[in-house]
């Protein structure tokens, strides 16, 4: 498939990869909005959040706790941090293997 994060998970591109495990890679993005901007990604390809289901559940689940789990382990927890899944054209949405943003390192706006 052509995937550009299959690609960095199945490290045929290259990708600061801050960490990984059985199920998630974890890597700064390419073009980070805040001090603190990195991408969590399950390896399995997963379509986006509009195409989600049932048997997807775990995988969201354990994305979203693994940026709990990365944002303690590099520090910003105390700090503050924001998760956040683009879905959709107005969301600006580029990559459809699902991912989840962690962003942080400075006072974060919130203006649309
Ligand atoms: P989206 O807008 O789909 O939620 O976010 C996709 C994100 O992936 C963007 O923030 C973009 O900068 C990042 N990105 C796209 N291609 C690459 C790549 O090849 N490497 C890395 N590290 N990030 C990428
Ligand atoms: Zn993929």
């Amino acid at each position: 498939m052509d995937c550009i994060f299959c690609k960095i998970a199945n490290k045929e591109i290259p990708a600061d990869i801050v960490s990984e495990d059985e199920n998630f890679v974890v890597f700064k993005d390419i073009h980070p909005k805040a001090p603190v901007h990195l991408l969590i990604i399950p390896k399995k390809h997963i379509g986006p959040l509009s195409a989600l289901t049932e048997k997807d559940r775990e995988a969201v689940a354990g994305m979203i706790l693994k940026a709990k789990e990365i944002a303690e382990k590099i520090g910003v927890a105390k700090s503050g941090y924001r998760l956040v899944f683009n879905v959709g054209k107005d969301a600006g949405m580029e990559v459809d293997h699902l991912h989840l943003h962690l962003l942080a390192g400075k006072p974060l706006k919130f203006e649309f």
